[in-house]
């Protein structure tokens, strides 16, 4: 009864290359990882289709002779470690001699390189792990290699590939973080032969900070550095000023790797609690060095957490740190030249006048929250699905009670218990305002006295330019001033006016990874969500009042445009049950 067979070369390699080739972004992260461990201190990355059609990596590293060039696309061939005894000190990034190999078991490949001492190249071609052909061939000094039809003979796989645009996004933010752990390095991407990203390599981070996240971010973040024996920890941070709607932007180094750490990630947001609204993340670009005995870094090249010995010795020091830097006056916003000073009066207000929300909104303290899971909420959520009827108001009538956190609208209704989240149900009502408004106005403008200047991070540029038509259209006036920088010159008539800047650029943020069809519906989201009141925020006896008035009236009062609950519910029947009242 033989029932285990062995699996034949071919089966092992594909099954390999599963685990190390997942999708383009794993074949540029490995082919960018070798120019590194090359020594190459200039990467170019070209993409066609976001990788998909094809990829490029070339470097100016250390380049192989022809009998390296063929050795290194076999299983294990690595010149980086010789036994397992090396293993506790591999300081490149790769070592197991796996990934070349596997992007070439499903793709085809052509590797050109040269030694800088040579005078001839070599060019290998290889397919479906195959080598084809192998000769001489002239070339720059360094390793060029290509990579086309990724996954033409792994049809499952090919399968699961997302657009070019989801792909190549991903390319992006991962040549970006490359940029920001290697500022030494200089990295330039281009998609279709246009460049997308480039960095000079001049060794300081904010250069390469510049790139990723413009340079009207970076003045808006701080440089911290500390250290304390062998520990060293610096980078930026921004001010509380400057927030984001998501995690994407936090950026923790370790020894020059990119890594995920959650002790650390906790750490900083710890201290930003006190100054950000929930759902706002800090930018942050930290760098730590540690002598790798301290290091738990699980040696799987896949993954990217890694532990901390002495971790309280590490958190420490970057709470210290930090601390040092927000508590400090550099902290208060800047005022750029050129904008009116009252936009940045105004964002420290609070006042809010729901009953005349429409026309006060610009008013307000604002809050975004930021992208929710909608699998996780749904009408049924709401607990009053069933007792709906078409002729019926949507919402019972209700009287306010109390505020509870203050975030959370206790009120009282025919059925019961009804407990209303403020900001998703400001969200709501203000949502389907700009909604109407934008039907009315049809993609009318109101021209800005002041033009707002926006020098944008790559990403935002990208977003940007595939967006362009849909801003335009919704009444954007925007001009292209030069590299990364745009003028904002007028924006939709019946936007009230202030916090253009934070608002556009909220709104680029949210359009990541969203389909074009829904661009009026992100726009009034993103919107509702900057000028809806926010969690925490107390609110008075007439203002939860009017409040819930106008979640009455809208046509969707159960959830927020991010399909968020905006309110629950406990019945009379619930409590009695809870109470053993019959
Ligand atoms: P690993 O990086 O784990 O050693 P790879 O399959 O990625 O395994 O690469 C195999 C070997 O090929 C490397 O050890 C290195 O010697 C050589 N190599 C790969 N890419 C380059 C490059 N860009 N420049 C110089 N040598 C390279
Ligand atoms: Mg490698």
């Amino acid at each position: 009864m033989a029932n285990i067979f062995l699996l034949d070369e071919f089966t092992v390699s594909q099954i390999a290359a599963g685990e190390v080739v997942e999708r383009p972004v794993s074949v540029v992260k490995e082919l960018v990882e070798n120019s590194l461990d090359a020594g190459a201190n200039r990467i170019i990355v070209n993409l066609w289709e976001g990788g998909t059609a094809g990829i490029e990596v070339c470097d100016n590293g250390s380049g192989m002779d022809e009998k390296d060039a063929v050795l290194a696309f076999q299983r294990h061939a690595t010149s980086k470690i010789k036994s397992s005894t090396d293993l506790g000190r591999v300081i490149t990034m790769g070592f197991r001699g796996e990934a070349l190999p596997s992007i070439a078991a499903v793709s085809r490949v052509t590797l050109k390189t040269r030694p800088p001492e040579f005078v001839g190249g070599t060019q290998v071609e290889v397919q479906g792990g195959e080598i084809k052909e192998v000769r001489p061939a002239g070339c720059p000094a360094g390793t060029a290699v290509t990579v086309h039809d990724l996954f033409y003979n792994t049809p499952a796989r090919r399968k699961q590939l997302k657009s070019a645009a989801t792909e190549s996004g991903l390319i992006s933010d991962l040549v970006a973080r490359f940029a920001l752990t290697r500022p030494a390095v200089s990295f330039e991407l281009t998609l279709q032969g246009r460049k997308a990203f480039y960095t000079p390599g001049s060794g300081e981070l904010i250069d390469a900070a510049v790139t990723v996240f413009g340079a009207d971010m970076v003045r808006e973040m701080l440089p911290f550095e500390g250290s304390e024996g062998t520990l060293k920890v610096e980078g930026y941070v921004s001010k509380p000023s400057l927030s984001r709607s998501s995690r994407r932007y936090q950026t923790i180094i370790i020894n020059g790797r990119y890594v995920r750490c959650p002790a650390i990630s906790k750490t900083i947001e710890d201290i930003y609690r006190p100054f950000l609204s929930a759902g706002r993340w800090p930018v942050t670009v930290l760098a730590l060095t540690i002598d790798p005995f301290f290091l738990d870094v699980n040696i799987h090249p896949a993954k990217l957490e890694v532990k901390l010995q002495e971790e309280e010795k590490v958190t420490g020091l970057i709470n210290r740190v930090l601390h040092e830097v927000l508590h400090n006056r550099s902290v208060i916003p800047v005022i750029r030249p050129g904008r009116p000073v009252k936009e940045e009066a105004d964002i420290r207000q609070p006042a809010l006048n729901l009953t005349a929300a429409s026309s006060q909104l610009e008013k307000e303290e604002l809050l975004v929250y930021g992208q929710v899971d909608s699998k996780n909420c749904s009408v049924a959520d709401a607990g009053i699905e069933a007792e709906i009827n078409r002729n019926q108001p949507k919402l019972p009538e209700l009287t306010p009670l109390a505020q509870l956190f203050p975030t959370y609208i206790l009120a009282e209704g025919e059925e019961g218990l009804y407990i209303i989240d403020q900001h998703a149900a400001h969200e709501r009502v203000l949502f389907e305002q700009y909604n109407t408004s934008a039907k009315k106005d049809n993609g009318g403008s109101q021209i800005l006295l002041y033009p707002v200047t926006l020098e944008l991070g790559y990403r935002e540029v990208q977003l940007l330019n595939k967006y362009i038509f849909q801003l335009t259209e919704a009444g954007f006036v925007l001009e292209h001033f030069g590299g990364n920088t745009f003028l904002l010159r007028g924006i939709p008539s019946y936007l009230p006016s202030g916090q253009e800047r934070q608002l556009f650029l909220d709104l680029i943020e949210s359009l990541e990874g969203q389909e074009q069809a829904a661009f009026p519906q992100r726009l009034a989201a993103a919107m509702a969500c900057r000028h809806a009141v926010k969690a925490g925020e107390k609110l008075g006896m007439p203002k939860m009042k009017a409040l819930l008035e106008q979640l009455a009236e809208t046509e969707n009062p159960y959830i927020c445009p991010h399909g968020r609950p905006t309110i629950t519910h406990i019945t009379f029947h619930d409590l009695s049950t809870k109470f053993k009242r019959g």
